[in-house]
């Protein structure tokens, strides 16, 4: 399990969040806590979404 936007894994942290994607919904978006707080952007690898 890997952040999407900077892939750090995330298994040991805290903090991170899983979601499906907003647009299309197929796709799991992992964040750390890290890329959370700052806000940075990911883009869903099926439908393109960007978001943040
Ligand atoms: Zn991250
Ligand atoms: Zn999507």
């Amino acid at each position: 399990m890997e952040c999407i936007s900077c892939g750090k894994k995330v298994e040991a942290e805290g903090g991170w969040v899983e979601f499906p994607c907003p647009q299309c919904g197929k796709v799991k978006i992992l964040r750390c806590e890290k890329c959370k707080k700052i806000v940075n952007e990911y883009v869903c690898p099926s439908c393109g979404f960007r978001g943040p």
